[in-house]
Order: C-alpha cells, then sequence, then structure tokens
C-alpha cells in the first residue's frame, strides 16, 4: 500500500485569479479552436464543448441544435445503424463534421462502428468509451480501430492519469477522455471508493497528452459555466458536459408531469434505469454504478448552450484571455475554501 501525498484538486477548491487586460469587452473573445490531430492529421475548428454520450444528452436533435454553434454532441451508442442512416440523410456536413460516433469495444461495437462510418464521409469522430479505461482491451482496440480508420479522429478513455494517456496515444487515439467518477449522475465514487479530483486529472493527463501532441476532453464534474472555464484553464482542450445539457427538448429523456409541473429523467449510462433499458436488468455480478434524478424541464438547449459560451467568454475578460486557446496560458487558480454566496440560495 502507498500513500500519494500531493495535493489533488476538483473544481470547486479553486478560483481563477483576476488579471490585468486590455479587452474591452466579453464579445471581443474567440472560443472557437483549430486543431489538426496527431494521427488522423484532419482538422477541426469550432467551440470545443461536447455534449454527453448518454441517451438522455446525446441525441440526433442535440447535435442538430449545438452544430449551429459549432458546439459538438457525442451520440450516444444505442441508437441503430437505421437511426444513424436516417441521420445522415437529413443532415449536412456540418451537423455530421460535429457528432462522434460512440463505441464500446466488443466485436458487435467494431462491426457496428464500420456500419455506420460507411452511411457517409462527413462523420469524421469515433468515441470508444469504457468506464475503466486501464484495461489493456481498451489499447488493444484502440490499435484495432486505427488500423480501420487511419484517417478518422479517435477518442479513448476513460483514464485520469499521464502513463495511460501515453500509453492510448502511442497506440493510435488523437484524443483522450479524461474523468473517472465526476460525474453528476456516475456513483463510482460511492460504490467503489476509485476516482480522481477532476481538476487534477486535467492539469495531469492535459500536460501528458500535449507532450506527444495529443488532445484530451475533460469529461464530467462540471455543474457550471465557470467549472468548464476552469476545465479549459486547467489545460482541457475540449469539455465533455452531461448533466448542464440534459433536461432540455433536444435531450431527449423522458419527460414526467408532476403536481402540474414538467420534469425529464436523467440518469448514468451505468445506472439501474440505463442497465434495465438497454441490457435487460444489472448484472447479478455487477453494482449499478450511477443513478437517476428528475430534472426540472429547461426547455430548448439554445439559452443554455449561450449562456455556457457567455460565461466562458467573461472568464477570457477577467484573465485577459483574447481567445479560448489562451486561457491556461493566462490562467493563476487560487485555492479556496468558499464558492459562491449562497445566502439567498443556489444559483
Ligand atoms: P456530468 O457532466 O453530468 O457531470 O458528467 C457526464 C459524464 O459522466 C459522462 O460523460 C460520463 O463520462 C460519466 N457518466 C455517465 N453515466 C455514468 C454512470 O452511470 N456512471 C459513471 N461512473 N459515470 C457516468
Amino acid at each position: 500500500m502507498r500513500i500519494e501525498q500531493d495535493l489533488k484538486l476538483g473544481f470547486k477548491d479553486v478560483l481563477f485569479r483576476p488579471k490585468r487586460s486590455t479587452l474591452k469587452s466579453r464579445s471581443q473573445v474567440e472560443l472557437t479552436r483549430d486543431f489538426t490531430f496527431k494521427h488522423s492529421g484532419r482538422q477541426w475548428s469550432g467551440v470545443p464543448i461536447i455534449a454527453a454520450n448518454m441517451d438522455s444528452v446525446g441525441s440526433f436533435e442535440m447535435a442538430a441544435s449545438l452544430s449551429k454553434h459549432n458546439v459538438m454532441t457525442a451520440i450516444h451508442k444505442h441508437y441503430t445503424v437505421e437511426d444513424w442512416a436516417g441521420f445522415v440523410k437529413n443532415n449536412d456536413a456540418s451537423v455530421l463534421n460535429n457528432a462522434m460516433v460512440s463505441t464500446g469495444t466488443s466485436e458487435a461495437d467494431f462491426q457496428k462502428t464500420k456500419d455506420i462510418m460507411a452511411l457517409t464521409d462527413d462523420l469524421i469522430f469515433i468515441c470508444i468509451d469504457i468506464a475503466n479505461g486501464y484495461s489493456e482491451h481498451l489499447v488493444e482496440y484502440v490499435q484495432k480501430v486505427r488500423a480501420e480508420f487511419p484517417t478518422k479522429v479517435i477518442s479513448a478513455g476513460n483514464v485520469v492519469t499521464g502513463d495511460m494517456v501515453e500509453e492510448l496515444i502511442l497506440a493510435g487515439a488523437d484524443i483522450v477522455k479524461v474523468g473517472i467518477g465526476p460525474g453528476s449522475v456516475c456513483t463510482t465514487r460511492v460504490k467503489t471508493g476509485v476516482g480522481y479530483p477532476q481538476l487534477s486529472a486535467i492539469i495531469e493527463c492535459a500536460d501528458a497528452a500535449h507532450g506527444l501532441g495529443g488532445r484530451i476532453i475533460g469529461d464530467g464534474g462540471c455543474s457550471c459555466a465557470g467549472d468548464v472555464s476552469k476545465a479549459f484553464g486547467g489545460g482541457a482542450d475540449f469539455v465533455m458536459l452531461g448533466g448542464m445539457l440534459a433536461g432540455h427538448e433536444e435531450s431527449n429523456g423522458e419527460v414526467i408531469e408532476k403536481d402540474g409541473e414538467m420534469f425529464m429523467k436523467f440518469y448514468g449510462m451505468s445506472s439501474e434505469s440505463a442497465m434495465a433499458k438497454h441490457s435487460g436488468g444489472v448484472a447479478k455480478y455487477r453494482a449499478a454504478e450511477g443513478k437517476t434524478v428528475l430534472l426540472p424541464f429547461r426547455g430548448p438547449v439554445e439559452n443554455t448552450i449561450q449562456d455556457i459560451m457567455g460565461g466562458i467568454r467573461s472568464t477570457c475578460t477577467y484573465v485577459g484571455a483574447a481567445q479560448l486557446k489562451e486561457l491556461t496560458k493566462r490562467a493563476t487558480f487560487i485555492r479556496v475554501q468558499e464558492q459562491e454566496n449562497n445566502v439567498y440560495g443556489k444559483e
């Protein structure tokens, strides 16, 4: 047994220190980033926020809406190939270039990914997603997907430490997805005692990835626009959001009326709800590692995404970053023991 004494931080442990700035208005801040990915050589330009591949967030409708802002959506893996065929027929490259095809690591997943990618050249992102990215099997699977799709952008995860980020990039991933346990409907830390504070995971994994020319997605744990900024400030190239984009018209969750008010169901992808829906219940050998919540129905996602982008722009003006790309260079985090003042309730 070993104890690491290094300090590890979550979003709630820090704030940005304001810095002098020549920016007059948040409208001067550019959130668009241009990436050329390491293995595929692909270029992508957009606002590097991604709706999570959860089945009450990452829907086709979400992709159509968010792509208007060049924001990405990782489409959940429960659509059939026929569903995808319908989606690619009605939507142009501006939507499809911003949609990620999610997959697990089974033989059937591999075949399904091949079938979906064969529908159109406009799909360029593959998101290989398993809860425990430390499995040797993931590395082999990334190599296999890279060999099959040399020119597609491959994301793989989830991991939280630099050693594994390096291994996945060397195996062929352009992007590594970072986060174990921080998610809003995740109970991994409670059920297993495993996890890593998300801001430190991002800082350490970004450092490892950037050294090799790879990119990372900070996945999970953002509860407000300020957290999204902190993830970018810590070095995340992309930030993935589940709960912040759930509960909207486009989230495609089940709507429930209770005492005249509308709610939408939102659940973790390893929750009992998800396993009941997609795998016929929780298998005997495992425990559910996600929960189910009812969120007040929030209408179209447009206002929320504008609000998030407005918050990030504002962060940039406070620290003097004219572009999102500069935010991490301009970021000095101060450790704090308080965040917002909740005297009149929570925002
Ligand atoms: P959020 O933005 O809601 O805090 O986090 C979203 C992320 O939580 C997802 O992208 C995914 O990585 C993670 N997640 C989703 N469902 C589950 C689950 O059932 N269990 C665990 N451990 N993580 C989940």
